[in-house]
């Protein structure tokens, strides 16, 4: 268990890039992982969790949640509308918003449920065919979108394509974000975390260099 050398390494990422350590957050992505590894960095005393899936998530932390006070999950996996609503009930955020049928769901259960968690709408900045995101070029149509449906947008989430530099996705994630005056950028995972937080992330999401490597 590294809890305590991944903190170190964004205090210096923050210290290098001149930002405050505190506007960081580091969300320690348990998908997958054993259990025993997790209660380890709950014993350590961090309490911000990433799952990827809505129904693994529920199962671990419902009893996890009567052991340790004070979790905070976010959902940072691809979400089918039929566990939206499950997923509002489990988690403090949610980091995959990406298409149109989605937030017309959320928002209904927003308007039904009376809260709604924290979202993060995932761009596709590196364009893949096969990954879930919302394209640069519709991403300012479908922020507005978003709040035109009262929804709590507070930022965007990439995830680069695993051969190209993830620098580059980074700095056109923060240029969206900026020019639609969003504050949030979910982005840096074990590999690219420090370049993340030099390009103004303000989550990153850590999982095997936290926990290992998953099975
Ligand atoms: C699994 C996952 C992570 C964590 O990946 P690591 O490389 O283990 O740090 C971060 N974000 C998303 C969306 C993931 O699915």
């Amino acid at each position: 268990m590294s809890l305590e050398e991944i903190r170190s390494r964004i205090a210096g990422a923050c210290a290098a890039a001149g930002r405050d350590e505190a506007a960081v957050t580091l969300i320690a992505v348990s998908k997958m992982q054993p259990e025993d590894r997790v209660r380890a960095v709950l014993d350590a005393g961090h309490r911000i969790f990433g799952e990827n899936r809505v129904q693994e998530a529920a199962t671990r932390w419902t009893p996890l949640r009567e052991d340790y006070a004070g979790v905070e999950l976010h959902i940072i996996g691809p979400l089918q509308t039929n566990k939206a609503r499950q997923a509002m009930e489990l988690a403090q955020a949610i980091h995959s918003l990406d298409r149109p049928k989605l937030a017309t769901a959320l928002a209904r259960l927003a308007q039904e449920i009376g809260a709604c968690p924290d979202l993060f709408i995932q761009v596709n900045t590196g364009e893949e065919p096969q990954k879930a995101g919302i394209l640069p070029a519709e991403s300012d149509a479908f922020v507005a979108e978003a709040r035109a449906l009262d929804l709590p947008v507070r930022g965007l989430m990439c995830i680069p394509p695993v051969d190209e530099e993830p620098a580059l996705h980074f700095a056109l994630l923060a240029k969206i974000a900026e020019r639609n005056g969003l504050a949030g950028l979910s982005m840096g995972m074990s590999g690219d975390f420090e370049t993340a937080i030099r390009l103004g992330a303000t989550h990153v999401r850590v999982g095997s260099a936290i926990f290992g490597e998953r099975d």
